[in-house]
C-alpha cells in the first residue's frame, strides 16, 4: 500500500523524508504543493527534483476521501458526503458569509456519546477518522471551491463541529489541526480554528498543552441533573469539573473567552429561570454564548423552541453582560444544519439506504 502523505503532519513528513534519505526541507516544499496549491500529482510539482518525484510516485500518494455526493443549498451552503470506506461516509459543510468562509469538519464516523438531541449520536459509533480523512475534508473543499480573486483559498475558518467528538479522536485531530495552522500548509490563525467538545475534561487539558486553538464547549443545560440526561458524558465530567477545565484552558487559549453552545429545546432547557441559573453557573468563566435553534431529524421527539422563548432566553444572558448570538440555521434544506449531519453509517444490510432516504 502506498503511504498516504495526508496522514502526516509537518513533523511526521520530515521524519518520512529523513528515512528516505532526503533533506527535511524538501518535505516543506512538498507540503506547499499539497496544501497551498492543492496538488496531488507528483509529476506536476515542477520545482522538486525529478528523481525525488519518481521515488515518491512509487511509494506514496496524496489521497483525500472520495466525494460521493455534493449538495448546494439555496443559501449558498455546500455539503459534501465523503466516502471513508467499508460503507461509511462523513460530511463536511461549507458556510459562506460576507467576511469569511467556514468549513465544518467531521472527526469520527458516528459518535460514542449519544447526546439526546443529536442525530450523529443516534447512529452509534463506527470509527475514528484518520488524519488524511480529517484534513482531506479541507483539501477537497478547497479543491472544489477554488481560490478567490485575492489568490487565497475561500475557507478562512475551520470548526470541528461536524460528526463525532474531536477530543475522543485526539491524536489524529491534533495532527490535522497542526496542518491547518502550519505556515507551509494552510497557515490559518489559531483564532480561526475552533474545536467543539461536549466536555472531555482530561483531553481539554491536553489540547491546551499540545495545540491550543479556539474552544467551543457544548453546555446545553444549567445544572447537572438536566445535563446528565441531555449530554450523558456529564456523568463522567460534571459541570464543576468542566467549568474548571474551561478556566484552565483560557490560560493558554488564543482567545480570551470560551464559546458555550446551547441548543434550545422547547420546554426542556429554554425557560427564563434556566437562563438565570445559567448566568450564575458561568459567572466566573469569561465566555460568549451561541444559542443554536434545535434542528429536528426524523427519530427525535424534541422540538425547536419558539422564537419568543429564544429571545427571552437571550435577553437574560445579554442583561447579565454575556455576549450572545443566536445561530442562523444554514443549509437546512440539504440537512446540513448542526446535528443533522447523518451520513451513511456502515451497513451491509439495508439500514444505510433506508437511513439516507429518511434524511434526504
Ligand atoms: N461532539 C462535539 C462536536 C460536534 S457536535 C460537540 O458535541 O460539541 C457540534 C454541535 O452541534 C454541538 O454543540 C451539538 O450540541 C450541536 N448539535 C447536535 N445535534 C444538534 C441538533 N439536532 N440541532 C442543533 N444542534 C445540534
Ligand atoms: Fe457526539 Fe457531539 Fe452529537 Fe454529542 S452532540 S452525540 S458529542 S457529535
Amino acid at each position: 500500500m502506498p503511504q498516504n502523505l495526508l496522514d502526516f503532519d509537518a513533523h511526521a513528513l520530515a521524519g518520512y523524508f529523513t528515512e528516505m534519505g532526503e533533506k527535511p526541507f524538501r518535505a516543506r516544499q512538498l507540503m506547499r504543493w499539497i496544501y497551498k496549491e492543492g496538488e496531488s500529482n507528483f509529476a506536476a510539482m515542477t520545482d522538486i527534483a525529478a528523481t525525488l518525484r519518481d521515488k515518491l510516485a512509487q511509494r506514496a500518494c496524496i489521497t483525500a476521501p472520495e466525494i460521493v455526493r455534493e449538495e448546494l443549498s439555496d443559501d449558498g451552503t455546500r455539503k459534501w458526503l465523503l466516502n471513508v470506506g467499508t460503507g461509511n461516509a462523513v460530511e463536511a459543510v461549507f458556510i459562506p458569509e460576507e467576511t469569511r468562509g467556514t468549513l465544518c469538519v467531521s472527526t469520527q464516523a458516528g459518535c460514542t456519546l449519544d447526546c439526546a438531541f443529536c442525530s450523529t449520536g443516534k447512529q452509534g459509533f463506527n470509527r475514528n477518522l484518520s488524519v488524511a480523512e480529517i484534513i482531506g475534508q479541507l483539501w477537497w473543499a478547497n479543491h472544489r471551491l477554488g481560490k478567490g480573486v485575492d489568490g487565497n483559498w475561500k475557507i478562512s475558518n475551520v470548526v470541528l463541529m461536524g460528526m463525532g467528538e474531536p477530543l475522543l479522536n485526539f491524536d489524529n485531530t491534533v495532527s490535522a489541526l497542526r496542518l491547518m495552522l502550519d505556515d507551509h500548509a494552510y497557515g490559518l490563525s489559531r483564532r480561526r480554528v475552533t474545536v467543539s467538545t461536549s466536555g472531555i475534561v482530561p483531553a481539554m487539558d491536553r489540547l491546551r498543552e499540545e495545540c491550543p486553538v479556539a474552544l467551543a464547549v457544548s453546555l446545553h443545560a444549567p445544572n447537572d441533573k438536566l445535563r446528565d440526561t441531555l449530554v450523558p458524558v456529564n456523568r463522567k465530567y460534571p459541570l464543576k469539573d468542566l467549568l474548571a477545565a474551561c478556566r484552565r484552558y483560557l490560560e493558554r487559549a488564543p482567545r480570551d473567552f470560551i464559546t458555550f453552545e446551547y441548543v434550545l429545546l422547547d420546554g426542556v432547557n429554554d425557560s427564563v429561570q434556566q437562563a438565570r441559573e445559567l448566568v450564575r453557573l458561568v459567572h466566573d468563566v469569561p465566555c460568549k454564548f451561541n444559542l443554536i435553534p434545535f434542528n429536528p431529524f426524523p427519530q427525535t421527539h424534541y422540538r425547536r423552541s419558539n422564537p419568543e422563548a429564544v429571545r427571552r432566553f437571550r435577553d437574560v444572558l445579554m442583561e447579565a453582560g454575556i455576549v450572545t448570538t443566536t445561530r442562523k440555521t444554514r443549509g437546512d434544506d440539504i440537512a446540513a444544519a448542526c446535528g443533522q449531519l447523518a451520513g451513511l453509517v456502515q451497513d451491509k444490510t439495508r439500514r444505510t439506504v433506508q437511513h439516507l432516504a429518511e434524511v434526504h
